[in-house]
This record gives C-alpha cells, structure tokens and sequence, in this order.
C-alpha cells in the first residue's frame, strides 16, 4: 500500500511525509510513482496484454509534467493531448509523436499545424469546420493525417454534470444526425488529405456504472455497420475514451478496469463476428484512474475558527488554487493530520482554504484527530485534475510537485515564486 502509518506519522510511498512536508514546504504535491506504475500495470493486464491490437492513451489533462511524459512512455501507453501546450509538454519530453493524439472541441488552427507539423499518430476531429482546416493545412504541407471523429452518442452519465461528455447537448463531439454524421463520414472517407480511421467517444469521468459505456458502445457500433452498409467502408479504429472512477472516500464503489473493458471487448468481438470484419484496432483514454489515487497533498494547518454550536474551520496554507474540484463540483475528499496520524478521530471540522471566496472550502464534515496551528494535513486522491487545474487566484504560487518512490523524493515541478508569478507582466510607459 502506498500510504502507511508509523509512529502517528503518515508515510507515502515510503516517504515521511511530515518530513517531506519541512523540507519541500507547503502546499505541496506528491505523487507516488510506485502507484502510476502500478496502475499502468493494472491496465496492461486487464487489456493491453490481454486483447491484441489495443492501445491505451493516458489523458494528460489529469496530470502532465514532463517527468510523467517519461513514466508514461517507459510503461508503454500513449498519450492523449487536448491543446498546444499538453503537445508541446509531451514533445519537449521526447514522446513519440506518432504515439501522442489531439483531443479537443476547439482546437485552434495553430494547434492543429503543430499537431500535424510534429506527424502525431491521430487527431480526434470534434466538428466539420476541424476538417477543412486539417485538409488545408494537410495540402499545405502534401502531408497525410489520421483522424477519428468523436461523437456525441447521445448517453448521459452517472456523474456530476460539469465531467458528463456524452449527452446530446454537449460542446464536445459530433452529433449523429444523419444529415450532420453521414455527409462528414462520406467526406473522411474520400479526402486525399486524412486517413479515416473511425469513431472516438467519451461519455464522461467519475463513472463506477458501465451503463452509459455500453449505451455508447452499442451507438458507436451501429455506426461502424451503417459505414459498412452505405460506403462499403470498414473503420479500422474505435476509441472508447475513459472514464474509469476512483476511490476519493468510503463513498465511491471503485470498479476495476476488467468491469468496464470486458463486456464492451466482448461486444465488440461479437459485432466484428457478426459484420464478418477484423475487429478494429481498440484505444481507451484513462487519465483519472492512472493518477487519481497516486497523489496526496500536504498543507499547514493555520488559522483556526471555532463557532460555537455552528462549525469549526480549520484553515490551510492552499485551498481552490491547488485544488479547484470541491468548489467547481462539490468533489469529496478524505484527510489525516500526517503527524498525528494515529491518534483518534475525535473532532468534525470544514477544511477551508486561504483564497477570499466563501465557498473556498476543501472538505465540509472531515473527521480528524484534534487540530492545531502548525499540524501537516494530507488530502488523500488528489493526483488528478489537482495540479493541473491550478490557478494563481489571490496570486498563491503553484506549489511544487515531488514525485516519491520507495523513500526518496525528488522535485518534479519547482514551487512557483512571486517573481515567476508577475514575469510576464509589462508597466506600460504612461503609468511609470
Ligand atoms: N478522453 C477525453 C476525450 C476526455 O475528455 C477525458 C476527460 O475529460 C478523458 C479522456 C479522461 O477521463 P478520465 O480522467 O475520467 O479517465
């Protein structure tokens, strides 16, 4: 297990994390890379190694540093971008760009003539108008690329409606009106500019049903059969996105990758039988349940409020900043006092942030063993959507980022600094 309780101290990954805590100071991220790996691991046994022709893209959005680029690579996923900057990260890491593929509702022309400049291995086309400027830029060039369309199957998902994708009424995808699906497929198809390799959905995050998977498999599938059946034309690709929840607290009902892939790979196998077709080459997108659980954060406790017969807040040296989800989605956590991390639970206290926004609050209700000034909170699950949905509101630093193994720490994100913070920042003349 990659938490630990020794002495009332909460190890990580081997780590005192109250060490950890004095030596890098707070906020501060720590990632676990015994736990990445071992999810990696998770997922080639449930379906890399298990189903041939199948690739799994980490969806970066969750968490990408150049450091995770090269974990990522080393455990032989690839990898799934959703702008210029992820792209830029995972190239300046030396990831092979035929393994990386674009995601996004509205990727920018500059973003779609890196992506082809740099040759990437697919981009997942969100909308009709993203073709024309893929074919423009593809003549431009006299190259090729390989695309998917993501669609919007029309499902909606067992989740907070702020990380539901797959419903009708979404920004993302294409919808499957005929008269909007066919003319686009018709044209994939016939272009001297794109290899149509097929369909891409994501019904949504968080999920611990496979409902709303399978609903979109069965839409996804039907499509695959009406190109068959009007174009005579076989899609050699279907993406399935991710999705797959974690465990935040006792609440959650986790469920492995196996519950989720199993029936939709028995599916598709079916259909492929049935269509008298090879069975296309499969993809998933995981991002929150390769790095969800791998993160902890470390704060210091501060300021402490006691309102009688209401509420007790303890407040922490971060807060929305490092970890915007509780206030974005109402998102759950669970938390220890690192250095008394044996004692008993006895007080109910909200955990509040440092930013000037009420609803700056980490976690309402959590049980914890009696507060003080100075005492080290860890906030359990939060390696995905944490440090990569970081803000500098109030300008609060970004906290450094370590990643640990076995005992040993190194920084993989540096603290950022005041300097940092206003470097980009310009006087014009008439106010000096
Ligand atoms: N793929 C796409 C297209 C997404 O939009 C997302 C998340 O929003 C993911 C993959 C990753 O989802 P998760 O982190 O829930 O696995």
């Amino acid at each position: 297990m990659k938490s630990e309780i020794k002495n009332n101290i909460l190890y990580f990954d081997g780590c005192d994390t109250v060490e950890l805590a004095k030596k890098y100071g707070t906020p501060l991220y720590v990632m676990s890379e015994t736990a990445i790996v071992e999810k990696c691991r998770e997922i080639r046994d449930a379906f890399l190694n298990k189903h041939e022709r199948t690739r799994a893209a980490y969806a970066g959005k969750a968490f990408l540093t150049l450091s995770m680029c090269k974990i990522i690579e080393r455990e032989g996923l690839c990898m799934d971008v959703v702008s210029g900057g992820e792209l830029y990260t995972a190239i300046k890491a030396n990831f092979p760009p035929e393994k990386i593929e674009l995601n996004g509702n509205n990727k920018s022309i500059e973003e779609l003539e890196l992506a082809i400049g740099y040759n990437i291995g697919r981009i997942i086309v969100d909308g009709l108008d993203e073709l024309e400027i893929i074919e423009s830029i593809c003549k431009g060039k006299g190259t090729k690329t390989s695309i998917l369309y993501r669609i919007t199957p029309g499902v909606k998902s067992d989740s907070h409606d702020y990380i539901v994708t797959g419903k009708k009424d979404s920004k993302f995808g294409i919808p499957l009106d005929d008269e909007v699906i066919f003319p686009a497929i018709e044209r994939a198809i016939n272009s001297p500019y794109v290899n149509f390799m097929g369909f891409h959905f994501h019904v949504g995050s968080q999920l611990h049903n496979n409902d709303s998977h399978l609903k979109a498999l069965e839409t996804a599938l039907k499509l695959i059969k009406d190109t068959i059946d009007k174009y005579n034309y076989v899609t050699p690709e279907l993406n399935i996105g991710g999705g797959f929840g974690i465990k935040y607290t006792d609440e959650d009902d986790k469920k492995s990758y196996a519950y989720f892939l199993d029936p939709m790979m028995e599916k598709i196998d079916e259909f492929s039988k049935e269509q008298n077709i090879k069975r296309p080459e499969i993809v998933i997108e995981p991002g929150r349940s390769i790095v969800g659980e791998a993160g902890i954060t470390l704060y210091t406790i501060g300021t402490i409020k006691d309102i009688k017969g209401i509420r007790k807040y303890v407040s922490v040296d971060g807060g929305m900043t490092d970890n915007i989800r509780p206030a974005l989605y109402q998102a759950k956590y669970e938390s220890i006092i690192a250095n008394k991390a044996g004692m008993p639970n006895t007080d109910m206290v909200t955990i509040s942030g440092k930013c000037c926004e009420s609803g700056d609050i980490l976690i309402k209700d959590a049980n914890l063993a009696s507060a003080e000034r100075g005492d080290i909170l860890a906030v359990f699950s939060t390696g995905a959507y944490g440090h990569s949905m970081a803000s500098n509101y109030n300008k609060n630093p970004i906290p450094a980022t370590l990643l640990v193994k076995d005992g040993k720490s190194e920084i993989i994100v540096k603290r950022q600094t005041y300097d940092h913070m206003i470097a980009n920042e310009v006087i014009p003349e008439s106010l000096i």
